[in-house]
């Protein structure tokens, strides 16, 4: 025996003189209820009576931090377990890399049956959280963008009832969002506090939902319920969230009732990204993680969106420090409101300085990576109807910008003129967003605003100076020379907007909004074969409405492309039989003439065409009654028709 052998067999022996180990408890069933927009210090056993007898069963962790205080990117890092920084998505509006790997996927891969519920526009299946879910539920109804907690709830019970061991569901209620309009009897009990009445109103249906998950799974379940962030309700200046670091907007409520946490009260920090290794931990596919770390989180929304400074939480203990241009030291725990700031000599741990420190802050680069280059117009709406403005601007870095905690007086002024943008409101815009530069001469999102404005409004010498000043904040802006040469496009000098759009298109090819505006200057060009290529390709990258395909239709027929002609209107789902037959015939296809043609009713403008089509393929078909159908399309010619008719060689 070689000694490699000697020593595999003594290991061999070593195995068999041990006890056999017991089997691993089975992977325990997974249940994440995220609560959108609530504070940590809003469900009070009054409020939220559920929330509450859960804690009673459960760690319950008094300062649990969110990764980023905006909805997509922070529940990004909860099913990733990465900071924005590591999985790349700052914004609303974003779309997640398809290479980042999701909890739902590893948790499906390792035999889960997994379902999604999830209640606003914010996290639709198109921003890439949806990859690993076997049920993704975003039936979100218009116009308000988001669904009840009771909708959700009742949809995610559903599912409850009928599913396998393990499962793994992700629910998401929205209802503290703003704006504040509890259903009754909350609206009468909280009338003087409205989003606390939201609160409530979602507790009601947590409480429904976690009763019946316990009473599907008994005992093997495990329950995380987590806030996404929280709202400013006028701390520090701010109503809202998204814009600063308080704790109104980042300390979360965080319940976890499962496999190794016993019920108490925990006070170490924990950011909510740890939920996804909390749960990978229960399934068995990773060691649950250290429990005690310096917790980090950023906010990059001012930065991306008006070039303020960038915003990076470390949080140590009880100490939490804020860098924005400066740094801000808090203890947290002696002082919750973070009145007094101990400034940049406070007591800050060398670990929380290196996470300040070393935090990434988006690059130009990486921003662009992670624009959204499939979001229509129409979605960006819909997105900012919710109060989320998913601009495409690229960050400006410059020495000396504003500290967003500086820039309060204008929060309220930004929302007001991204609510008119979005409404279409653009005369009541302009002297908000004028204001806005007068005040904060560098703010990208603001130039691009107004010259959007004024092109709509039709001030032409107003609309190009305020993108000319775009371009003197941003010279390489991708965006700003996007938006000049949609201007263009639009108006009378719409041959500046070629070289414009070309470049756009050249560099970011699937930049929809450039490709549409280029498509509309390619057929003022007459260039109708290029606008069809074009066209096909905005249709590979969002689904086109049954309009746009007719159109395309159309442009193909302009254009000769027979191929793509009969594509567009057999997917335009409504009345074209007349056009397909058309285009069947031309393309020798006499079977599928026949039967679109027949489908093409008498009251139908183009019947006379329809009929004169018809004889023609009646005779290259060799059917019987091809004569009487000759006479037919003579009987009920046009003018048209029947000088057709005239001339063709196969009717005589
Ligand atoms: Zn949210």
């Amino acid at each position: 025996m070689t000694p490699r052998r000697l020593f595999a067999a003594a290991l061999l022996l070593l195995a068999a003189c041990r006890k056999p180990e017991p089997p691993p408890p089975p992977p325990v069933s997974i249940l994440l209820v995220t609560l959108d927009t609530t504070r940590a210090d809003a469900v009070t056993a009054e409020v939220a009576p559920a929330f509450n007898a859960l804690a009673r069963t459960a760690r319950r962790f008094d300062y649990a931090y969110c990764a980023v205080p905006q909805t997509l990117p922070s529940h990004t890092s909860m099913l990733t377990g990465l900071y924005p920084g590591g999985h790349g998505l700052h914004e609303n509006g974003r779309i997640l890399s398809p290479k980042q790997p999701l909890l739902a996927e590893k948790l499906h891969a390792a035999g889960y049956r997994t379902a999604a519920f999830v209640s606003a526009f914010a996290l639709a299946r198109r921003f890439g959280l949806a990859r690993g879910f076997d049920v993704y539920d975003d039936a979100v109804p218009e116009p308000r963008q988001e669904r009840s907690a009771r909708d959700t709830t009742d949809r995610a019970l559903a599912f409850l009832g009928k599913t396998p061991e393990p499962a793994f569901l992700w629910v998401h209620y929205y209802e503290p969002h703003f704006p504040y309009e509890p259903p009754e009897p909350y609206r009468t009990r909280f009338a003087a506090n409205p989003y606390l009445g939201e609160v409530a109103a979602m507790d009601e249906q947590l409480g429904r939902l976690v009763a019946a998950w316990k009473q599907r799974f008994g005992t093997n379940a495990a329950v995380i319920v987590a806030g996404d962030h929280g709202e400013g309700l006028g701390d520090h200046g701010e109503q809202q969230h998204g814009n600063l670091m308080y704790q109104s907007t980042m300390r979360v409520p965080l319940l976890v009732a499962g496999p190794g946490f016993s019920a108490g009260v925990e006070q170490t920090p924990i950011s909510t990204r740890r939920i996804y290794d909390i749960a990978l931990g229960w399934a068995h596919i990773a060691a649950p993680p250290a429990t005690t770390e310096v917790v980090a989180a950023e906010a990059m929304k001012p930065f991306l969106d008006y070039g303020w400074q960038p915003q990076v939480m470390a949080v140590d203990g009880r100490m939490k420090a804020i860098l924005a241009g400066r740094v801000e030291v808090y203890d947290v725990v002696a002082d919750p409101k973070e009145a007094h700031d101990l400034g940049a000599n406070a007591s800050l741990s060398r670990a929380a300085r290196a996470t300040l420190r070393e935090y990434p802050v988006p690059s130009l680069d990486a921003a662009a990576s992670a624009e959204p280059p499939n979001v229509s117009d129409e979605e960006r709406r819909k997105l900012a109807a919710l109060g989320y403005v998913a601009s495409t601007a690229k960050p400006v870095v410059r020495a000396n910008a504003p500290r967003p905690a500086d820039m309060t007086h204008l929060f309220a002024v930004e929302d007001e003129a991204a609510g008119l943008f979005v409404r279409e409101q653009y005369a009541k815009a302009v002297p908000l967003l004028v204001r806005i530069l007068r005040e904060d001469p560098y703010n990208l999102d603001a130039a691009l605003r107004l010259g959007t404005c004024y092109s709509m409004l039709g001030r032409d010498a107003d609309a190009v100076s305020a993108y000319e000043k775009a371009r003197s904040i941003a010279p390489q802006s991708q965006d700003v020379r996007q938006y000049l040469g949609l201007h263009y496009a639009r108006g009378p000098q719409w041959q500046k907007a070629v070289p414009l759009l070309e470049g756009v298109v050249a560099e970011a090819p699937d930049r929809v909004a450039a490709l549409e505006g280029l498509a509309a200057v390619r057929e003022k060009q007459g260039r109708a074969a290029d606008a069809v290529a074009l066209r096909q390709r905005i249709n590979a990258l969002r689904t086109p409405s049954s309009a746009e395909l007719v159109h395309l239709g159309e442009l193909a027929m302009r254009a000769g492309n027979t191929a793509a002609a009969i594509d567009a209107f057999e997917k335009a789902n409504s009345d074209h039989e007349l056009e397909l037959g058309v285009l069947y015939l031309a393309a020798g296809r006499y079977d599928d003439a026949r039967n679109a043609l027949d489908k093409v009713p008498p009251a139908h403008p183009g019947y006379p065409m329809a009929l004169f089509k018809r004889a023609q393929v009646a005779v290259l078909l060799r059917e019987p009654d091809a004569p009487a159908r000759i006479e037919a399309a003579r009987a009920h010619a046009s003018p048209l028709t029947r000088e057709l008719i005239a001339r063709e060689r196969l009717f005589r």
